[in-house]
């Protein structure tokens, strides 16, 4: 989507991740997944259900893909095999309802997201790839108020070097000149420095497990890290100025 009143062709390219790097999203599953540990009890403990999960996850992404629906999709799945088959319709109504809570829920942005956007707008063409359900992750762009601040918005599949390099083609952005934030070293970071970009990462309180980098992909490879989005403009200032960072 083209914003025509946002920044010249000139400005270099800045890629954000959206979900816990601008707004909220992570814990919202662990919300969600209390009450699914809740609604397991009869057939299993906690920590079953938990792992139980995580594994319908896991052997299911390529089919769910990644967001609410799948996400959905897993807890019914898992409740369904845990309970044998016992669990009652009214109860998967329930694991529905809760998807389309999370759906619906409002965006809450992380601290100061909007005024390190506003800054980060009058340097840099920003460009948010993200990945997940198409309407979800497009209506918590347009809930979060913050549309009219990006050059272009993403939604991809999966976030790995061939997503990265055709999202980049596609703009026209060399990836040398690319560089992406997000809360995500397997994600944001690792991806992007694989096809020759550079990455900030910005982590997160809360991690999926599938969001857990190879740590020896993550020993060999350079990236900075800070503590909040607000930090990332001085970080560009550091550079381009040609201080190390
Ligand atoms: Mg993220």
């Amino acid at each position: 989507m083209a914003n025509p009143e946002l920044p010249p062709d000139d400005l270099p390219v800045l890629g954000l991740d959206a979900d816990d790097t601008l707004w909220e999203n992570e814990a919202r599953f662990h919300e969600v997944e209390g009450r699914f540990r809740d609604l397991m009890e009869p057939w299993a403990d906690g920590t079953t259900t938990d792992s139980a999960l995580l594994a319908t996850e896991r052997a299911n992404i390529a089919r769910h893909g990644y967001g609410v629906k799948g996400f959905v999709l897993s807890m019914i799945v898992t409740a369904v095999e845990l309970s044998e088959g016992r669990v009652e319709g009214r109860w998967i109504g329930d694991i529905v309802s809760w998807g389309h809570e999370m759906l619906d829920h409002p965006v809450q942005l992380l601290d100061g997201v909007t005024d390190a956007l506003d800054r980060l707008g009058t340097t840099h063409r920003l460009l948010v790839i993200t990945k997940g359900d198409l309407n979800d992750q497009m209506g918590k762009v347009s809930r979060s108020g913050l549309a009219d601040r990006f050059w272009r918005v993403e939604v991809v599949a999966e976030k790995d070097e061939a997503s990265y390099a055709a999202v980049l083609d596609r703009h026209g952005v060399e990836p040398s000149a690319f560089v992406m934030v997000g809360n995500s070293v397997k994600s944001d970071v690792l991806p992007v420095l694989g096809i020759g970009g550079r990455a900030i990462h910005v982590p997160h309180t809360t991690t999926w497990a599938l969001e857990e980098p190879d740590p020896v992909a993550v020993a060999a490879a350079e990236f900075p890290t800070v503590d909040r989005l607000a930090d990332v403009a001085d970080l560009l200032v550091a550079r381009s100025a040609g201080r190390p960072s």
